[in-house]
C-alpha cells in the first residue's frame, strides 16, 4: 500500500516529516492561509471538502463591500461585476483546467449546473435514450441524472464501481453502445479518491458517438488537467474544495466550443439571453458560453477563489501535483507502518498516478472516532460504511500536520478498549 518512497523505520517518521516540510519548494504559501482565532486545528485534513480561506480574501472581502458595493452600488453591474462569471471562468480554465477562453463559466451550485450541463446534452444527442453513471458516482449526479431520466423518458445505465477504485475503460466500454446520449463520470472518486483515466474514457464514450460530462470537484486546483487536448465534451466543478472559495462558493461549468451554438441549456434566465437588457419577448441564447447562465451572478461568492487562482497561476499545477503526490505517498506509508497493524486498510489506489489528493482509510471503528479527531483539533471527515477520508491540500497542508494527524488516530484507536 505504500506509493514509491523507500520503507522507512517508525522512529525516523517525525524526522522524516521535517526533512520533506524543509525541502518542500511550496512551504512558504502555507503563511498566506488565515488560521481562527484561536488556533485549535492540530491537523486540517478536509481541505478537499472546504478549502482554507487565504490571508488576501479577507482583505478583498472588506475591500469589495467597502469600496466596490458601497462606493459604486448598481453602476457596478456595468463597470464589471456582469462580466465576473466570464473573466472567473476564463482564469479557472487557463490555470487548471487546459480550457482555452470561451468555455468556461462561473454560476450556481455544482448541482444545478450538472442540471443544465446534462440535461443540454441529451437534447444535442436526440434519438439516444440512455445515460451512463457509475454507482459509486457522487450523490448529487446520481440524484440529478435520476430526475432527468424521469423528466425525459430516459434510461439510466448503471456501471457497477468498486468504492476503493473507479470507473476503468473495461468497466465503461460494455455499457456503452449507439443508445447512449450522456456519460457521467467523476474524474476524482470522492470516496476512493481515484483517479479516472479522463482521455481514454472520453476517446470510449466518443467511439460510439454519445457526449461525456466529467465532474471534476475533487479534480480541479489539485490534479492537472487538459480538457480541450482530452476532447472532453462538458465539465462542471466545486470552487469551495482546493479552490478555495469559501463555503457555497459557486461551480464552474465548461462547454467545449463546438458544442455552443447547439448548446441550449434548460434554465432560460434573463442574463443568458442575448440583449438581456433589451427585456425583449422571447427567449434566445447568448452567443457562446454566456448562454449557460440563468440569472443574477454571485459576485459575493465569486472573490475569495480569486485569491486562490493568483497562487495557483503564481505556483502552476505541476508543482502542486507534485506535491500532492508527495503528501499522499507519505501520508499512505505513515498509515500502513502506524495503523496497518490495527487493521486499518487503505481504500484509495496505491499507484500515485491512480489517485488524486485524498486517501481513504478503513477501519470499523472510524465512524466512533471522528468525532473524538474533531474534538482533539484533527479534523478528516468521514464517508459511510467505515471510510476515513484525509483531504490533503497541497498548498495548505504540511508533512508534520499530516503525521500529526494521524498520530491521533492511532492514539485514538489503540484507546478504544
Ligand atoms: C462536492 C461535490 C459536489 C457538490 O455539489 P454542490 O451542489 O456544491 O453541493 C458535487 N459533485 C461532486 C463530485 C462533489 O465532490
Amino acid at each position: 500500500m505504500i506509493g514509491q518512497r523507500a520503507p522507512l523505520v517508525t522512529s525516523s517518521w517525525t524526522d522524516r516529516a521535517a526533512a520533506l516540510d524543509a525541502a518542500d519548494p511550496l512551504r512558504a504559501h502555507r503563511d498566506r492561509f488565515l488560521t481562527g482565532p484561536d488556533d485549535d486545528v492540530v491537523a486540517y485534513l478536509d481541505g478537499n471538502s472546504l478549502g482554507r480561506p487565504l490571508v488576501a480574501s479577507a482583505g478583498r472581502i472588506e475591500d469589495f463591500v467597502r469600496t466596490q458595493w458601497a462606493g459604486r452600488l448598481i453602476r457596478g453591474w456595468d463597470e464589471g461585476w456582469l462580466d465576473l462569471p466570464l473573466e472567473v471562468g476564463d482564469r479557472i480554465g487557463r490555470i487548471c483546467l487546459g480550457a482555452a477562453a470561451g468555455q468556461t463559466v462561473v454560476g450556481d451550485s455544482t448541482t444545478v449546473l450538472l442540471y443544465k450541463l446534462a440535461r443540454a446534452a441529451v437534447e444535442l444527442r436526440p434519438g439516444r435514450d440512455e445515460v451512463v453513471v457509475d454507482t459509486d458516482n457522487f450523490p448529487t449526479d446520481r440524484y440529478v441524472l435520476e430526475g432527468i431520466a424521469a423528466e425525459r423518458g430516459l434510461t439510466l445505465r448503471w456501471v457497477e464501481s468498486d468504492r476503493h477504485s473507479g470507473v476503468e475503460p473495461a468497466d465503461l466500454a460494455p455499457a456503452l453502445s449507439e443508445r447512449t446520449a450522456l456519460v457521467v463520470l467523476s474524474h476524482v472518486a470522492y470516496r476512493s479518491g481515484h483517479l479516472a483515466p479522463a482521455a481514454a474514457l472520453t476517446r470510449l464514450v466518443h467511439d460510439v458517438g454519445a457526449l461525456v460530462l466529467w465532474d471534476l470537484s475533487h479534480s480541479v486546483a489539485s490534479v492537472p488537467l487538459e480538457l480541450d487536448a482530452w476532447d472532453v465534451d462538458l465539465a462542471v466543478g466545486c470552487t469551495y474544495k482546493y479552490l478555495n472559495g469559501g463555503p457555497g462558493a459557486p461551480a464552474f461549468g465548461y462547454v467545449a466550443h463546438r458544442h455552443l451554438e447547439e448548446f441550449r441549456q434548460p434554465v432560460q434566465g434573463w442574463l443568458g439571453r442575448a440583449d438581456p437588457f433589451e427585456m425583449a419577448a422571447g427567449y434566445q441564447p447568448a452567443a457562446g458560453i454566456r448562454r449557460v447562465l440563468s440569472g443574477t451572478p454571485p459576485v459575493l461568492g465569486m472573490l475569495a477563489l480569486q485569491d486562490m487562482l493568483d497562487l495557483l497561476e503564481e505556483v502552476g499545477m505541476p508543482a502542486v501535483r507534485a506535491k500532492s503526490v508527495e503528501l499522499s505517498a507519505f501520508a499512505a506509508a505513515v498509515a500502513e507502518d502506524w495503523l496497518g497493524p490495527a487493521g486499518v486498510t487503505l481504500a484509495t489506489p496505491a499507484e500515485p498516478d491512480r489517485r488524486g489528493a485524498h486517501l481513504t482509510l478503513e477501519h470499523p471503528g472510524f465512524r466512533a472516532l471522528t468525532p473524538r479527531l474533531w474534538a482533539r483539533g484533527v479534523i478528516p471527515d468521514f464517508r459511510s460504511p467505515q471510510g476515513l477520508r484525509l483531504g490533503l491540500s497541497p498548498l495548505s497542508t504540511s508533512f508534520a500536520e499530516v503525521l500529526a494527524g494521524l498520530a491521533a488516530v492511532r492514539d485514538l484507536l489503540a484507546d478504544r478498549t
